[in-house]
């Protein structure tokens, strides 16, 4: 098992991951993704819409604004009641999540639906110790509102206070109307987005696992009421089996499911994707059928009628909802996690790779001549063509064997050689990542294969 320390390593060193700010000292718990980094971060995305937009029948996508009106906050609750239960030490004076304290304390423990005093109550019946100085005294717990905030225009007065969005989803039921009507979708339809989510978590950490500004990617599916239960099983199986398309290893993947005393009171039925992350199993991905709950606060809070009508029944209806929700860092986290490995080869050197599904590897492939003088011009060539298509890397430096090294070690999935006989046949050697084993392929035909390979 790759250590936490391992990935936060290799991710600097391979220009995956850097610190936030790094040249002033870094900024807390941010983090830049250098040129590896970005290309995975964009691969899963694309790897996302691809999957839960482009090849559904049902799905849209949206890309709303960051900013939206207060009101909406106010209609969606975030405004009142989207706080985490904060504690804090009285000898240290450090600060943490209650519920977060409670699980770390027992982990057959589940806090969630609990009151602050409930939790209080705990912290206190079980002797719950500081993880920081160990002394066992804590302060009664309040609620911390976690939206940034910040101002609109010019003048910094409370009416310009905005609110930096927490999560994705409201930009989609607030537009729901629209969406309908422009797409003339039926329910069951649904909408997707990816973009940055902020909150202003207490206790971020892990890397990347939680930071204070994030992207997710979340999917609002609307129903009709009653089928709802149906379609949380349908989308809880969809985002398992993307994760396993994806070579993720199964054993490392849960459902956990959310017992009834502890849903959330607009929800009928949540579930978490779980993946063994290095400190342990911890949320992936969460999965709720949220009733109409959201659809049904924008109603009342804007006057607006945001019910469905059925042109096949007349029936006229506010749709249900079920919401996968997930975050691309986390993904991200899972996939290094998942990929990273080290093989000890008959020579004895040690070949360090990352096995990670092609059509999410930074680059499909890398064009390397085996011999700067004679291949170069060809190489260039090849390099010119598939870049038109792919993520591919042009190496020319050190000898073969380094080269290949340093394409596994990032997950590059082929090395593509050109050699002393690839002008005259118009052929290249093409050596897979994970097998080693090395194939002749016409170069017209480099296209397709790796088309091939990225498919999932
Ligand atoms: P937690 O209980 O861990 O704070 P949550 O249950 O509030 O998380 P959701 O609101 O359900 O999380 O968010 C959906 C998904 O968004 C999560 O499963 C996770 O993948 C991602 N996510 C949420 N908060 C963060 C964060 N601070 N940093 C990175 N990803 C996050």
């Amino acid at each position: 098992m790759t250590t936490l320390e391992n990935i936060v390593q290799y991710a600097k060193a391979q220009g995956f991951v850097f610190q936030g700010s790094e040249l002033y000292g870094g900024l807390a718990n941010t983090w830049d993704y250098g040129p590896l980094g970005a290309l995975l971060k964009q691969n899963i995305k694309k790897a996302w819409i691809d999957r839960f937009q482009r090849q559904s029948p049902y799905n849209v996508l949206l890309d709303s604004s960051i900013l939206l009106n207060t009101e909406v906050w106010k209609a969606s609750g975030h405004l009142g009641g989207f706080s985490d239960p904060l504690t804090e030490c009285r000898s240290c004076n450090m600060r943490f999540r209650a519920d977060k304290l409670i699980e770390e304390h027992d982990k057959t423990t589940s806090p969630d639906g609990w009151s602050n005093e409930k939790m209080y109550q705990y912290l206190i019946d079980h002797e719950v110790a500081c993880p920081n100085c160990g002394k066992k005294d804590f302060l009664p717990i309040r609620s911390f509102n976690m939206m940034f905030q910040t101002h609109q225009g010019v003048v910094l007065d409370t009416a310009s206070k905005i609110y930096l969005r927490p999560e994705t989803a409201q930009g989609i039921f607030i537009q729901f109307k629209n969406i309908q009507r422009t797409t003339r979708r039926k329910v069951p339809f649904g909408v997707c987005q990816v973009g940055k989510s902020f909150r202003n978590e207490i206790t971020p950490g892990n890397f990347i696992f939680r930071t204070r500004e994030f992207e997710q990617m979340e999917l609002e599916f609307f129903c009709k009421p009653g089928t709802e239960i149906e379609w949380f099983k349908y989308w809880k199986q969809a985002c398992m089996q993307f994760l396993l398309d994806l070579g993720v290893n199964k054993q490392d993947l849960k459902f956990d499911d959310h017992k009834p005393e502890a849903l959330s009171h607009y929800s009928n039925a949540t579930t978490d994707i779980q993946y063994n992350f290095p400190w342990g199993f911890d949320e992936l991905w969460g999965i709720a059928s949220r009733t109409d709950f959201d659809l049904n606060a924008h109603q009342t809070h804007s006057g607006e009628n945001l019910t469905y009508l059925d042109p096949d029944t007349n029936e006229r209806y506010l749709p249900y909802v079920v919401e996968p929700s997930v975050g691309v860092e986390r993904l991200f986290l899972m996939f290094l996690s998942n990929g990273l490995t080290e093989e000890t080869l008959e020579n004895g050197d040690i070949r360090q790779i990352l096995k990670i599904h092609p059509a999410l590897a930074p680059y499909k492939a890398a064009i390397l001549p085996l011999f700067r003088k004679e291949h170069k011009d060809l190489a260039e060539k090849i390099y010119a063509d598939l870049s038109k298509h792919f993520d591919v890397v042009y190496d020319e430096t050190q000898n073969i064997g380094k080269r290949y090294r340093r394409q596994d070690a990032i997950g590059t999935y082929l090395c593509i050689t050109v050699d002393h006989d690839s002008e005259a046949t118009q052929t290249v050697t093409v050596r897979n990542r994970d097998t080693m084993e090395q194939e002749r392929i016409a170069i017209t035909d480099l296209r397709a294969y790796i088309e091939k390979t990225i498919e999932f």
